[in-house]
């Protein structure tokens, strides 16, 4: 059980459990000297500490150099809570449930639904019953991706379907005690990643479906900008007097270099009904000139995007998550291949190793982040996708 569940930690409280995180494994000496804090503070803190059950004590370490007493060492306890995280599609509700550290306890998945304003919150309603009665520890929070503009858990403009018509924030806090975020589902995933998946600092995480969304990381802290529309790069002008977009612009860079528009292409040029990530692959293994060309292009123009947001945030990473990219991973090095500018060249350009379940990684980041108030969080995934 943890105690003050909801509290927001003291800043010392929060350094002192960074330390143990990070080091996975560490004495109350050494968390000392590490953190600055005097002893007696390091210890009053571990007490607290080992009280809401948030780490525990475990076997003894090796003796200091100087000899003496063996000091006794300290652990995360990832288990200590558990954290649920929804992805609401168009069509599909994912949810996961999850301890601390990204550990799965249970995870659901439901497709080709009706997801719209009506049936928003019966279906959130039913998976959270679902899950949480596999939760053998306290909640402590319930984050939502949408996808959309989100601004401060407000829904500002889903343009797929109407969520920007209901306060999901309040539907949700009015029926549970645990604290609740709305957030953008590409914010969401470069969350994800951050915590889970790379060591880096900064990071932007590029989302590629029917359009093409980008999350900003910098130490831990999202950059959404003031109205939440920080990273909308699909909208970023690749043509001037190019093909309308949806968002009043022409030219848009996600209405030439989305997924969504690389299938039309093919299938209009093979002459095909229905193309996905998997029709794309099969033509690559029989080596299918006119795809290769396409996909050529394409790495080419989202290498134009790519530049741009070197430009912009100059981040350590730029992560790629796009089912086509993900299963032809050749494709990444087209994109290097036309990243020639001094700016852009040093920048390293990778694959989401989250893949498909990097929003919903980045939900219990978000809810963890907050949950122990300390934004800079780095865990290791047991389970890589
Ligand atoms: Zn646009």
């Amino acid at each position: 059980m943890v105690v003050n569940k909801y509290k927001i930690r003291e800043q010392n409280e929060s350094l002192i459990l960074k330390s143990i995180i990070d080091h996975e494994n560490i004495s109350r000496a050494e968390l000392s000297t590490l953190t600055g804090l005097n002893k007696a503070s390091v210890s009053s803190i571990t007490k607290t500490l080992l009280d809401d059950g948030l780490i525990f004590e475990t076997g003894i370490g090796s003796a200091s150099i100087q000899g003496g007493r063996k000091p006794i060492m300290l652990q995360f306890n990832p288990k200590a809570a558990a954290i649920l995280s929804f992805d609401i599609g168009i069509d599909y509700l994912k949810g996961s449930l999850a301890y601390l550290d990204g550990t799965e306890i249970l995870s659901i998945q439901k497709k080709r639904i009706t997801v719209d304003a009506k049936t928003v919150m019966s279906l959130l309603e039913q998976a959270i019953e679902e899950l949480s009665i596999k939760a053998n520890v306290e909640i402590v929070g319930l984050c939502t991706a949408v996808h959309g503009i989100v601004n401060e858990n407000s829904i500002v403009f889903t343009p797929y379907y109407d969520l920007d018509t209901i306060d999901l924030y309040q539907e949700l806090t009015s029926r549970y005690d645990y604290p609740i975020f709305i957030e953008n589902e590409a914010n969401l995933a470069s969350l994800g990643e951050y915590v889970f998946s790379l060591d880096s600092k900064t990071l932007v995480s590029l989302s590629i479906h029917s359009g093409i969304g980008a999350g900003i990381v910098d130490h831990g802290i999202l950059r959404k900008g003031q109205y939440g529309e920080a990273g909308e790069i699909g909208h970023s002008i690749l043509y001037p007097n190019g093909k309308k977009c949806p968002c009043g612009n022409h030219g848009c860079l996600e209405q030439y270099a989305s997924n969504s528009v690389l299938y039309e292409t093919l299938a209009k040029v093979k002459q095909l009904d229905y193309v996905d990530s998997s029709v794309v692959k099969e033509l690559i293994d029989h080596a299918d000139t006119e795809t290769l060309q396409e996909l050529n292009k394409n790495a080419f123009l989202l290498s134009v995007g790519i530049n741009n947001i070197i430009a912009i945030y100059d981040p350590e990473v730029v992560v790629i998550n796009s089912s086509i990219y993900r299963s032809n991973p050749a494709l990444l090095s087209v994109v290097e291949h036309h990243l020639t500018s001094r700016i852009a060249r040093k920048v390293l350009i990778q694959n989401s190793a989250l893949g498909s379940q990097a929003t919903l990684y980045g939900g219990i980041a978000l809810c963890c982040q907050n949950f122990l108030n300390i934004r800079e969080l780095k865990f290791h995934l047991q389970n890589s996708y």
